[in-house]
């Protein structure tokens, strides 16, 4: 158990077994936190922690946050990232992520208000839906289709800010809210049907890059480093009210098809699909208040943070 007579700061991080949760604890631990990582495993792997495997500071225990939470230890932080987070994840999973979206959120807040915790929520860029402004500022309440088939999570996500910003009027817990816009990186699974993931994949293995529509929708991809940069800082702030983090350089899909095509060299072809209904045509982060705040802005290049990805995904492929 994990108590306050040491002086090291406890952390929960939920979904601690995913793609973005595994590293936000990486870094907690290297800034001298103890962590507990909750995550029922429905989209995470056990391999993104086995590294951790005998290490003092961490422990990890398999459980669905959208059910009661119960932990003796004493916490300072806790980090809600547990939720399904890509579209085919979310798609096939509709009923467990509106349930951590809300129960879920409900009961990580419980435990930081009992334990007099700092929270902080990962959003998503997902709360603009396919924005009628562009770029996305926080003050921009959003285009979202509540009974289409992403409304699942975005929905969720907006129910979850929205209990955040409650428990911290109401209940006055010190609570924070990250917007997080397209993060890539290792550790994410191959077949997760992001895109990254999907075409480096696709390129590897020399099948066509399936791009859905005409391409020409836009998305803005940031290294998983920078991210969390960004939400370590968010987490020891003042700042209550949500913040973007992610990186404003914009591409259409065709031409994020072309670097792929161009990085790793493959001779595989484009191949056209059918749009997915309410894919957003849009998406840029307006970064100017993480900027103003937290005094962050992203610094891994495009090219080295895709390659450090292949060179991840060239050893696991399938
Ligand atoms: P991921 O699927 O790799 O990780 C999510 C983790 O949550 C998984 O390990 C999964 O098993 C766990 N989980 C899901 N439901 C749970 C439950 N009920 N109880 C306990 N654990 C549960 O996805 P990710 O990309 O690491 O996303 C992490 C968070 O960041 C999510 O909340 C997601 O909405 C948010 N986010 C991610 C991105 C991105 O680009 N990666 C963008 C916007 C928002
Ligand atoms: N996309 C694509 N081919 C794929 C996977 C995704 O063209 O194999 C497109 C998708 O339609 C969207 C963009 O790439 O316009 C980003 O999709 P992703 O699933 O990564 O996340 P989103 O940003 O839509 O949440």
């Amino acid at each position: 158990m994990f108590t306050r007579s040491d002086s090291r700061p406890i952390s929960v991080v939920t979904g601690g077994a995913g793609f973005l949760g595994s590293h936000l604890t990486d870094r907690l631990l290297s800034e001298g936190h103890r962590v507990i990582g909750v995550d029922n495993l429905i989209t995470g792997s056990c391999a993104n922690i086995e590294h951790l495997a005998g290490n003092d500071c961490y422990r990890f225990i398999k459980h669905d946050v959208s059910n009661y939470i119960f932990l003796p230890d004493d916490v300072d932080f806790v980090f809600h990232f547990a939720s399904p987070a890509s579209p085919i994840d979310y798609l096939e999973l509709p009923i467990p992520t509106l349930k951590v979206g809300a129960l879920g959120t409900h009961n990580t807040l419980g435990l930081a208000k009992a334990k007099g915790a700092r929270f902080l929520l990962a959003s998503t860029s997902e709360c603009y839906g396919d924005p009628l402004v562009h770029p996305q500022r926080e003050d921009y309440w959003g285009n979202v289709n509540p009974i289409g088939p992403r409304g699942v999570y975005d929905e969720a996500k907006r129910f979850a800010e929205a209990i955040t910003m409650a428990y911290h009027r109401f209940h006055h817990v010190d609570t924070k809210i990250v917007r997080i816009f397209n993060t890539y990186g290792p550790r994410m699974r191959l077949r997760d049907g992001r895109v990254v993931p999907a075409f480096i994949g696709q390129a590897l293995r020399g099948e066509s890059l399936t791009i859905f529509g005409d391409g020409s929708q836009t998305r803005s991809f940031c290294y998983v480093s920078d991210l969390i940069d960004g939400i370590f800082r968010l987490a020891k702030s003042d700042f209550h009210e949500p913040v973007n983090i992610g990186n404003p350089r914009e591409m259409t899909i065709l031409q994020f098809a072309q670097q792929i095509q161009k990085i790793t060299g493959t001779k595989s072809q484009i191949e056209h699909r059918p749009l997915p209904v309410d894919d957003p045509k849009v998406r840029q982060p307006d970064i100017g208040r993480a900027k103003a705040v937290l005094h962050w802005e992203p610094k891994v290049d495009f090219d080295d943070g895709i390659r450090r990805t292949i060179d991840y995904f060239q050893s696991r492929l399938d």
